[in-house]
């Protein structure tokens, strides 16, 4: 190894040990679901993203056996050469009838199809309106174009319209947000943002990577919570968190797929998902749109977790998700708070800055519909004991 890049590595190593920004892996060595085994204990799963529990449904493993069975390990080409499997189009099939587009288009995840969506469809002489806290993967997307890039305050209506006023001259804007934002559990108000870019000839862009299977009629997503799915010009999906595989997609207008498969990058220059993966999101969009019971046990469990949480006094901020902050304030009550609940067998993760602001540390909680009260009576005696030793409550 080159030792000036050994050194460097070193050294940035230890810079983020002393700012305590180094975080340790976890390891598990169980399947998905409401207790998962971490370095050899079982533990009760507060920390995925795994809404619909469908990650360990016996449904998608046998689908997604039987493709690989089938139809083999890999798809062995990115698809414009050789790699464009049958269960690709299937899927995207699926996907545009459940979500009601003209047209979708499936990449290797959500990341890279924010990544390979907005450098792809925005161009110098444009402008984007990007909440302040949208994702990392939109914040890269938005590095990778050349249009001139604004930041508004988060869910702020007025300062996004102070900045549709601030780039009256760009030849097409792209207003983009978070459908549900992953650190607070807040829900962007679709609506507001969709009348203002109508009113300044605006295209709309929801990432809705924590809304799909969450938010709408069988979890179809943000926008069609508010009524608003026609409005939309871009809404991408991630099939890795409530579908519980991996990839992601974009839903739009026939036009839009059309040209993102001829210049979308990740989708040109990367292979495309495995046979396994696209049968096993095919038979999870299935089960969404066949029954909304798993999406209403979610949100049933959602209720329950956060009212417990409150009636025991923590502070559970602005949520409206499933995603349940429980607010400490403090960087280091927010470590030694998920320490103890570790010691509980309890697995849910402290965020700290810079994820979220100096001083908003918060140990991040997600009910998901796996879960039976029982689990999450005892996660929430766990919660009581540690948080009264600390002083929390
Ligand atoms: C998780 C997430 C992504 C990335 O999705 P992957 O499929 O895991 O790559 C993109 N956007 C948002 C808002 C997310 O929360």
């Amino acid at each position: 190894m080159n030792p000036t890049l050994q050194s460097f590595l070193h050294e940035q190593l230890d810079t983020l040990k002393a700012q305590h920004l180094y975080k340790p892996l976890l390891t598990v060595t169980s399947a998905p679901g409401a207790r998962v085994t971490v370095d050899g204990r079982e533990m009760i799963n507060l920390a995925s993203n795994n809404y619909l529990g469908l990650a360990g449904d016996e449904r998608l493993r046998e689908s997604a056996a039987n493709a690989a069975r089938q139809f083999g390990a890999g798809a062995g080409a990115v698809r414009p050469i050789i790699g464009n499997l049958k269960l690709h189009d299937d899927l995207e099939d699926t996907l545009a009838k459940f979500k009601g587009v003209e047209a979708v288009m499936v990449f290797q995840s959500g990341f890279t199809a924010n990544a390979g969506t907005i450098p792809t469809i925005t161009d110098a002489d444009d402008a984007i309106l990007s909440d302040e806290l949208n994702h990392a993967s939109i914040i890269d997307g938005c590095r990778l174009s050349k249009a001139k890039r604004m930041a508004y305050k988060h869910c702020d209506m007025d300062s996004l319209e102070d900045a549709l006023k601030a780039t009256q001259e760009a030849k097409k804007r792209l207003i983009i947000t978070d459908g549900v934002f992953s650190m607070d559990g807040d829900i962007a108000p679709l609506d507001k943002i969709c009348e203002l870019a109508d009113r300044y000839n605006a295209a709309v862009m929801v990432d809705d990577a924590h809304g799909s299977g969450v938010m709408g009629k069988n979890g179809r997503g943000t926008a069609y919570h508010f009524g608003v799915k026609d409005r939309v010009d871009i809404q991408l999906g991630t099939l890795s968190k409530a579908v519980g595989v991996v990839g992601g997609y974009i839903a739009g207008s026939a036009a839009l797929k059309d040209f993102l498969t001829q210049r979308a990058r990740p989708f040109l220059f990367s292979t495309g998902v495995p046979p396994a993966v696209a049968a096993a999101c095919i038979t999870a969009i299935e089960i969404m749109e066949r029954d909304d019971s798993l999406t209403e046990r979610l949100w049933d469990n959602t209720r329950y977790w956060q009212n417990g949480l409150k009636s025991l006094g923590f502070d559970t901020g602005v949520t409206q998700t499933p995603i349940t902050p429980v607010i400490v304030g403090d960087e280091a009550k927010a470590q030694e708070f998920q320490k103890e609940l570790r010691a509980r067998d309890i697995l849910a993760l402290a965020i700290v800055f810079p994820t979220v602001a100096r001083g908003k540390a918060r140990i991040r909680s997600m009910p998901n519909a796996s879960h039976s009260k029982a689990d999450l009576d005892e996660a929430l005696t766990a919660f009581a004991a540690a948080g009264k030793q600390l002083g929390l409550i």
